[in-house]
């Protein structure tokens, strides 16, 4: 017989918020039942109405805040409550940076299995935690004839309607009320994801935070915008507009950029720079969202890393070169890993852009390209970067690492529980971990970047 659940659907009761998830939600406990809980904060005790009942665990809403957190604060955005995007908002800034931290450091000693050696350093927060964004994605949808322009529901494909965002460069409210305008004016067709007509379906930007450069992108369900010579004339009326270009995107799919980009005015990418280095960026290529924070922890990557400029260094994961070609100024050589085809090839013009000769781009997973490199080329490196994805390194590549015997590792991570587990493999193989920093690349919403150093215990003999 199925066993029932402490709370049955609908029913209410009082509970103390005591932690909170990955994405924001509060988690407490009712009878020793565990309950998550959107939008609660921890110290809240709240009223909550059951909603989903598992066997040891269940979802309840949030109807009442009975004694708020003492972190509690009101949230900047008016839609902060309902939109996907941050989840955090209403917890105070320094708050988060310190839940942030202890993730940090509980995913280091719990499954890392490090209690010492190691110097832990303080997370590093911003300064002024909004408008950090230097990419935003608005999805354009119609709605009984009204339009909506903003940003999806929490968990859902509603779109809040909104000119602004307290995250997003401030520019992109000019930008969204233009486009929205001469959408009304010219009575353009939106796409409508259930029938899959319509034109509009997305809105584009991208801000260079340092040259000041603005691309806007519309995605469209078709080949061409009707009237465009009018939007174009209103968006170049906006300081510092250097690109406008369409994507061309007829999928039914819940992907937002189709594969081609027709240029309206000028050409269809920017340039910006993260310390000295420049890029190109087009609105396919990958690239860093927060770029103040990014340089902060490539510069910690970099120092990590201890170049002295006669070392060959591999960066893994290398997306479109960033870590490989600001670490290429300090070091004999960089080789670069990463999986997508396109980021190689926007790898390869960066390296161009800046002059660089000793940057090296290879495609292909890094769990296969570097085991297979090991093998028949016996490959060397004095200081191995990884940057893996939220899931980690596979184990044949943390294997093949082992083997190779740099003096460090450089393991930059966005997922604080696979770095545990993937300290743990390369602890009980000779690397001992000896610095961690914490950097806050995503204020508001759950997410922590890390970057760690990683030494081979006999690093002082494989230096001679
Ligand atoms: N270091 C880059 C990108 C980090 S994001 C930067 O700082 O900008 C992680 C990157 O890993 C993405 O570009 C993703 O495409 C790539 N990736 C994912 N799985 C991979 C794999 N198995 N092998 C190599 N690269 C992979």
């Amino acid at each position: 017989m199925k066993e029932d659940a402490v709370l049955k659907k609908n029913e209410e009761c009082i509970i103390h918020i005591e932690d909170m998830g990955n994405d924001g939600e509060g988690i407490g406990k009712y009878q020793g039942y565990t309950l998550f809980v959107k939008n609660a904060l921890v110290g809240d005790t709240v009223r909550v109405r059951a909603m989903k009942c598992k066997k040891s665990y269940g979802y309840a809403r949030l109807m009442e805040i009975i004694e708020p957190s003492p972190y509690r604060v009101e949230p900047r955005c008016g839609i902060a409550s309902r939109c996907g995007g941050c989840t955090l908002q209403h917890l105070d800034y320094n708050e988060q940076l310190r839940r942030k931290q202890k993730k940090v450091a509980d995913c280091i000693e719990r499954l890392g299995g490090v209690t010492e050696g190691y110097t832990l350093y303080p997370i590093i927060g911003m300064e002024t935690p909004y408008y950090y964004r230097n990419k935003a994605q608005f999805p354009v949808r119609k709605k009984d004839g009204k339009l909506s322009i903003g940003f999806y529901a929490g968990g859902s494909h509603s779109v809040i309607d909104t000119d602004n965002c307290s995250i997003q460069a401030k520019v992109n409210e000019d930008i969204i009320r233009c486009i929205r305008s001469f959408l009304e004016e010219e009575n353009i067709s939106i796409y409508d994801e259930e029938t899959h007509e319509g034109l509009v379906r997305h809105i584009l930007t991208r801000v260079g935070f340092v040259t000041g450069e603005i691309m806007i992108c519309l995605v469209i369900n078709g080949k061409d915008l009707p009237h465009k010579e009018k939007l174009i004339k209103s968006l170049t009326d906006i300081p510092g507009m250097a690109s406008i270009s369409l994507n061309i995107n007829k999928e039914k799919t819940n992907v937002i950029l189709g594969d081609k980009i027709k240029p309206l005015w000028r050409e269809p990418y920017i340039t910006d720079y993260i310390g000295e280095v420049k890029f190109r960026i087009s609105p396919l290529s990958f690239y860093q969202v927060n770029p103040v924070q990014t340089r902060v922890l490539y510069e910690k990557a970099l120092e990590f890393a201890g170049l002295k400029g006669d070392e060959t260094v591999w960066d893994l994961y290398c997306g479109i070169g960033t870590i490989s070609l600001f670490l290429a100024a300090q070091a004999k050589k960089v080789y670069g890993v990463e999986i997508i085809p396109q980021a190689i090839e926007d790898a390869k013009e960066n390296a161009r852009l800046n002059g660089i000769e000793n940057a090296e781009f290879f495609v292909g997973a890094a769990e296969e390209v570097l085991p297979e490199k090991y093998r028949e080329e016996k490959i060397y490196a004095d200081v191995i970067v990884v940057d893996p994805p939220r899931k980690g390194c596979e184990e044949s590549l943390l294997d093949t690492i082992v083997r190779m015997e740099p003096k460090r590792v450089v393991y930059v991570s966005c997922d604080p529980a696979t770095l545990g587990r993937d300290i743990r493999y390369l602890g009980s193989r000779g690397y001992e971990l000896k610095k961690i920093q914490a950097v806050d690349q995503f204020p508001h919403t759950g997410h922590v970047e890390t970057v760690v150093l990683l030494s081979h215990k006999d690093a002082d003999v494989l230096l001679v």
